[in-house]
């Protein structure tokens, strides 16, 4: 199936830069929010991103240009009506996706393929919001996009053979290395990663060291090259926790229980860099 029109959903730190890399393989873009003001915030970065490109060399202005130009910006969902490819970059919220889904299924073109970018939520039941789960898949990206190289497909229950391959070819287009996963809660990368986190904010909670003290043991210690904390405020508090709640509903398992301290921040609006404030301050 030849891919030329991609919809992203969602303008957010996700969608931006999902629309950024699929503008520069050469794709026209449909990014889509539900609020003028947040689209034009996803623009804004995508043009502050490719500008640094320009400073450093990498790209020329015309190239700039003619990125920005294939990326189209709106608030009305039913201009997915033109793609061929849709990725769903939302709030991780079951709910939002759900209703996203069911909308999509009836408004895209029937060989349309539906990707979602979540984090966690099994694409097993996203897909079962729609008539097509055969094209249904999981897309995860991850942060920032324009930057990191993996894209981790997930096939749902139904996933055909075909759009697993168009997804994998698409991820190779966009300049990025695929790894398959199996559809269980948090796929490979946040049922490694978001324990991690989340044992460090219970570091954290228990006193057993502060934010810096507890990063650095991370970073210099093993290697890593952002703490862990300081990479929950990059990814979103919000998000984190919801992943948590994903695993933890998911598996049954007391093993997932997200950090009280986590979900305090989160219900006082300390989301991370996004919001100004996580556990450091921005
Ligand atoms: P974000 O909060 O930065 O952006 C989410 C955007 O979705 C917001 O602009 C919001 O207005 C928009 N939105 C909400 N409902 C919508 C709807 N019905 N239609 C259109 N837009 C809608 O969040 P993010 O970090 O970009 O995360 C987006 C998705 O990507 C989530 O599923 C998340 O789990 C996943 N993800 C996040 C990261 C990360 O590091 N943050 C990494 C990989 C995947």
């Amino acid at each position: 199936m030849e891919i030329k029109t991609f919809g992203v959903i969602g303008a957010g730190q996700m969608g931006n830069g999902i629309a950024q890399v699929a503008s520069m393989s050469g794709l026209e873009v449909i990014m889509a929010d539900v609020k003028e003001e947040f689209v034009q915030r996803g623009i804004d970065t995508i043009t502050k991103n490719l500008s640094r490109s320009v400073d450093k060399g990498k790209m020329s202005e015309d190239d700039k240009t003619a990125v920005l130009s294939r990326i189209k910006k709106t608030v009305i969902l039913d201009e997915m009506e033109a793609a061929d490819f849709v990725v769903e970059a939302a709030t991780e919220n079951e709910e939002i996706k759900f209703k996203l889904f069911e909308d999509l299924d009836k408004l895209c073109p029937p060989h349309a393929i539906l990707s979602t970018n979540t984090s966690s939520i099994p694409i097993g039941r996203v897909a079962a919001r729609t008539k097509r789960p055969e094209k249904v898949i999981g897309m995860h990206f991850m942060n920032p996009v324009p930057v990191m190289k993996l894209v981790e497909i997930i096939r749902g229950l139904e996933t055909s053979d075909e759009t697993f391959q168009s997804t994998w070819d698409l991820s190779v287009r966009f300049g990025k290395t695929p790894a398959e996963a199996n559809d269980f809660p948090g796929f490979i990368a946040n049922r490694i990663l978001m324990p991690m986190i989340n044992e460090a904010v219970y570091c954290l909670y228990h006193g057993v060291g502060d934010a810096e003290a507890i990063d650095t043991v991370m970073k210099l210690g093993m290697n890593h090259p952002m703490g862990p904390l300081a990479l929950a405020d990059l990814i979103g508090l919000d998000t984190c926790l919801a992943i948590m709640e994903t695993l933890y509903n998911g598996f049954c398992d007391s093993k997932y229980r997200p950090c009280p301290l986590l979900r305090k921040y989160v219900e006082a609006g300390r989301l991370g860099r996004k919001s100004g404030k996580g556990f450091y301050t921005y």
